[in-house]
């Protein structure tokens, strides 16, 4: 049974890299601020994993409008 883990994505279990579930990295924006996220890959994700933490850029699909470092 998975608790709570605001750092992998709910869809697929990978590390989010988000700047926020990270003590280290909380005061920086998240990668997420940079990119905008098509509705209708938010719209697809269940309710219940909504808003409950980061996608990973990949199930964002926000790959290609992310620094090449942050790859
Ligand atoms: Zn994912």
């Amino acid at each position: 049974m998975n608790h709570c883990a605001p750092s992998l994505c709910p869809a697929c279990g990978a590390r989010n890299d988000c700047a926020l579930a990270d003590p280290a990295s909380a005061d920086r924006a998240c990668w997420c601020y940079s990119v905008s996220i098509d509705p209708q890959v938010l719209r697809a994700l269940p309710e219940a994993l909504r808003n409950k933490a980061c996608l990973c850029p990949r199930c964002a699909q926000v790959l290609d409008q992310l620094p090449t470092q942050n790859r």
